[in-house]
C-alpha cells in the first residue's frame, strides 16, 4: 500500500516539546512561538506574524480584522477548501465565487472585476498547490476599488511570485493579510497549526488583541500597558508552546524538506512528460515558483479520472481527487446566485492528486508512474 500522505518527522520534535514542557511555560506566545514567528518574518519579508491553531483560525482573524459586516461581499475561487469561505460566512458575508482559470485551478483574474460591487470588501486569492496566483492583477483591482487582499497561502510556504517590477516576493508577503497552514498534510507541519501574516501594519496591534481573546495581554507582558483587560472581540487563536516547539523542529529542516519534495515532484514530472497521456501535467506560470506541495494530473473527463483512480487503487496506491466546487455544496448552493463556473466544475471532476510526501521512495514513484500508465 502506498498512502496519499505520511507526516514527516525531522527527529527533534519531541526534544523541543520536552524542552518547552520543562521550561514550565506551555501556554502560548512563549519562546518557541517567538522563534517561529521571527523565522518567518526574517526569511520571507512578512510583516507581523502570529502563529494560530490552524489556517482556518488565521482566516477567521483576517475576517474580523477587515471588519466584515453582514452582507459585505468577498470574492474568492469556488475551487477551494471550505475554510476559505467559512471564515467570512461566520461574520455574515456573502461569498461571491469566481471561476478558476484554464491553466490551473487558481482564480481567473479576468473574471474578478465584473464581480466587484459597492459591497465588495475583499478578494481572497488561494495559491493552489503552492503556485502563485496572478498577484499583480489582483493587487491592481484591489487598489482601484479600495479592497483588501487576503492570501489563502495554506499550501504556499516557501513559494514565490515575481511581479512585473521584476521583484521576487514570497507568497504571503503580498496581500494586506495572509494565512498559512501547518496541518499534517502540508509541507511543514505541527499536526494542526497555522499562521496569520499581517503585512498592512494598520492591523498589527488589533491582530494581537484578537489573537489573545480580545485582551491587550501581549502588550501588558511587554510592559507597554500597566494593566490588561477586555478591549475588543477576539478568541483563543494562539497555539500552545507544545505546538510551536513541534513546528520549530520542522522549520529547522525546511530546506531539506523542500529539496526532497521537489525531487519527488520532478521524478513524477519527468516520468510523464515525454509520453502521450490522457491528462495534462501541472503548469507553472513564468511568474510563479513550485514549492512541491502537490503533484496533480488533470484528465480530459471524469470517466478517465475515475478509471485511473480505480486502477491505482487496485494497485494499492491511494490517489485522491480534490475540492468539490463550493458554489454547488449543499450548504451554499441555494445561497449562490451567480453564474455557472465551468472551470471550477471541471477541476472538481477531472483533477487527481498523486501521493506526495517526504518518505516516498524512488521505487514507490516508479511503481506509481507505471500504475498510472498501464491503461
Ligand atoms: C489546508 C487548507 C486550509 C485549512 O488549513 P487548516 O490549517 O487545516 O485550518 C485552508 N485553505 C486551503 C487552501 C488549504 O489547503
Amino acid at each position: 500500500m502506498i498512502g496519499f500522505n505520511k507526516p514527516y518527522l525531522t527527529g527533534n520534535e519531541t526534544k523541543y516539546i520536552t524542552d518547552a514542557v520543562a521550561s514550565g511555560k506551555i501556554s502560548g506566545n512563549g519562546k518557541y512561538t517567538q522563534m517561529c514567528q521571527n523565522f518567518f518574518k526574517n526569511q520571507y519579508g512578512f510583516g507581523k506574524c502570529l502563529l494560530t491553531t490552524s489556517c482556518t483560525d488565521a482566516l477567521e482573524m483576517a475576517a474580523i480584522l477587515i471588519d466584515i459586516q453582514p452582507d459585505d461581499e468577498v470574492i474568492m475561487p469556488s475551487y477551494t477548501f471550505v475554510s476559505t469561505a467559512n471564515a467570512f460566512v461566520l461574520r455574515g458575508a456573502k461569498i461571491i465565487f469566481a471561476d478558476s482559470n484554464p491553466r490551473n485551478p487558481n482564480i481567473d483574474t479576468s473574471k474578478i472585476e465584473s464581480l466587484v460591487t459597492s459591497r465588495t470588501k475583499a478578494i481572497i486569492p488561494v495559491h493552489y498547490a503552492g503556485i502563485a496566483c496572478d498577484m499583480d492583477s489582483i493587487m491592481d483591482i484591489a487598489a482601484r476599488y479600495n479592497l483588501f487582499v487576503i492570501e489563502d497561502a495554506a499550501q504556499a510556504v516557501d513559494s514565490f511570485y515575481t511581479g512585473k517590477d521584476g521583484k521576487k516576493k514570497a507568497l504571503g508577503s503580498i496581500g494586506h493579510l495572509a494565512a498559512f497552514s501547518f496541518h499534517e498534510t502540508k509541507n511543514i507541519i505541527s499536526g494542526e497549526g497555522g499562521m496569520l501574516v499581517v503585512n498592512d501594519l494598520q492591523f498589527a496591534d488589533r491582530a494581537e488583541i484578537i489573537w489573545e481573546k480580545g485582551t491587550n495581554r501581549a502588550a501588558f507582558f511587554r510592559g507597554e500597558v500597566d494593566k490588561y483587560g477586555w478591549v475588543d472581540i477576539g478568541s483563543s487563536f494562539l497555539p500552545s508552546e507544545v505546538i510551536a516547539a513541534f513546528l520549530w523542529a520542522q522549520i529547522e529542516c525546511l530546506d531539506e524538506i523542500q529539496n526532497k519534495r521537489k525531487q519527488i515532484w520532478n521524478q513524477y514530472y519527468n516520468g510523464f512528460k515525454n509520453r502521450s497521456n490522457n491528462f495534462k501535467l501541472p503548469e507553472i506560470p513564468a511568474y510563479a515558483t513550485n514549492n512541491a506541495h502537490m503533484f496533480y494530473l488533470v484528465f480530459d473527463s471524469l470517466e478517465k479520472r475515475t478509471a485511473c483512480l480505480d486502477r491505482l487503487k487496485s494497485n494499492g496506491v491511494n490517489a485522491v481527487f480534490h475540492y468539490l466546487s463550493l458554489h454547488k455544496s449543499s450548504f451554499y448552493t441555494l445561497k449562490y446566485l451567480g453564474n455557472d463556473l465551468p472551470m471550477s466544475d471541471l477541476y472538481s471532476d477531472t483533477l487527481l492528486r498523486l501521493p506526495m510526501y517526504y518518505e516516498l521512495s524512488e521505487n514507490d514513484i516508479k511503481f506509481i508512474l507505471d500504475a498510472v500508465k498501464n491503461e
